[in-house]
């Protein structure tokens, strides 16, 4: 058979099968489980004033290496990263009536936090560099009404955070970051998800570091560590020793969910803590070299960093020029594809085009809000372009991947290029 006839023609594909899902997990992880589950005991957790309020022994070990690792005065672990995110915007004392500045182009989590609090998430479009939240459509988007805006570091780059601290502070709003995809990364010296008000982590599978499920709530602001920390384990019932024990803090009651972290989960996610340095590298070094093929494609434009940012490179994003390619993006993809190469078209749908948003904008504000917010098509143009046109996306820098892949990526483009006029629809 021709080897240069695309699979999706009948070709032979350039890798047998599709690469299995990530496993970072060894010895080590094993290992801390085990002993942790040797204990019997699961969970340390008690929703009583005490110190068990704060969790059992592995959760609050794993808690202090990761404010150490960050460089934060607090860790607050969790059992996801979307209950943090909800955490965070609880602990700040954002809800209904308050809007929320957010990106559409991420997790719908991002969003879905502000509407569990019963605020109203208002999007901002991203800017088409770097795909981070720009700060210009946030400027625009504030009103009297707005009390945070949520940047999310996507795709392992530290979104615009000096420009958009400095607008969150001349506004007064809270900075709060979603760090899920960018653990290590730098800007401008510090870790992102360190430098706005509260930053969160994610440990879910698909995450540089992960434990199957878990996330982490870090800030420097010892009363908003201790609200995250209510919410997290049914705050209301020990809100009253709360406020008696300790006048000056003004705790406000306000009510907490399940969001706690078990003992083997902490376990685990501290043995991935320590790997982290090492799977970023990994990441990083792997990326570079895809960055240096890359050059040889005019059609494909690679990541922009941000001078004052490190790039961690959860996924590779690309820019693909239809025109120049000759080929349609999705044809492109669909090809890539076929080839067995992990490759995607268009990242997320804008969120705000997801139903809820769509059908049932009112469910999307607070019982007494001013207005129905509105959710148009076309509110973000930047966004959905990248997701209709122009954005590709990659995880082939992953551990434990190799140069060897890259190259077959770099082949793969090679061999749907040569064939394009074969595979235009
Ligand atoms: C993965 C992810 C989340 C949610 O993380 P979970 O731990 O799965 O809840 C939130 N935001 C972003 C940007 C993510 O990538």
């Amino acid at each position: 058979m021709d080897d240069q006839m695309p699979a999706i023609l009948g070709g032979k594909p350039l890798l047998k099968e599709k690469l299995p899902p990530p496993n970072n997990i060894g010895d080590e992880e094993v290992n801390a489980v085990t002993k942790v589950l040797r204990t019997g005991m699961l969970s340390g957790f008690l929703a009583m004033a005490g110190p068990q309020f704060l969790g059992g022994s592995e959760v609050r070990n794993f808690e202090d290496h990761f404010a150490e690792k960050f460089r934060v005065k607090y860790a607050v672990g969790m059992n996801s990263a979307t209950t943090a995110l909800e955490a965070a915007v609880g602990a700040l004392g954002i809800g209904a009536d308050d809007e929320v500045i957010v990106p559409p182009y991420t997790m719908c989590a991002t969003a879905t936090c502000v509407l569990t609090n019963n605020a109203i998430p208002v999007f901002a479009d991203i800017d088409e560099n770097t795909f981070n939240i720009d700060p210009k459509d946030v400027k625009r988007k504030i009103t009297e009404r707005t009390k945070a805006i949520i940047a999310v570091n996507l795709f392992g780059q530290p979104a615009a955070l000096d420009e958009l601290k400095k607008i969150a502070d001349e506004h007064n709003l809270k900075l709060i970051e979603d760090n899920a995809q960018a653990p290590a990364a730098m800007f401008d010296g510090k870790f992102s998800g360190t430098i706005g008000d509260v930053g969160v982590f994610s440990l879910n599978r698909h995450k540089t570091m992960q434990s199957g499920e878990g996330g982490v709530l870090v800030t420097n602001d010892k009363r908003v560590a201790l609200r995250a920390q209510l919410i997290r384990n049914h705050g209301e019932v020990v809100m009253d020793q709360m406020m008696e024990q300790d006048k000056n803090q003004q705790y406000e009651p306000l009510i907490g969910s399940n969001f706690r972290m078990t003992e083997p989960l902490a376990a685990l996610s501290l043995e991935q803590l320590k790997k982290l340095d090492f799977l970023t590298e990994h990441r990083v070094a792997l990326a570079n070299y895809l960055t240096e093929q890359l050059a040889q494609f005019d059609f494909i434009t690679p990541p922009f960093i941000n001078p004052k940012a490190t790039h961690v490179y959860y996924l590779y994003s690309m820019k693909f020029d239809a025109k120049k390619a000759g080929i349609s993006r999705d044809a492109f993809v669909k090809a890539m594809q076929a080839e067995n190469l992990p490759v995607s078209a268009g990242y997320i749908k804008p969120i705000y085009l997801y139903p809820i948003y769509q059908e049932k904008p009112h469910k999307c504000s607070g019982p007494f809000y001013y207005r129905k917010p509105e959710y148009p098509k076309g509110l973000c143009p930047v966004t959905e372009r990248m997701y209709e046109k122009e954005l590709i996306t990659t995880d082939i820098c992953r551990y434990p991947l190799t140069k060897d892949h890259i190259d077959l990526f770099i082949q793969g483009i090679k061999k749907i290029i040569n064939a394009k006029s074969k595979l235009q629809q």
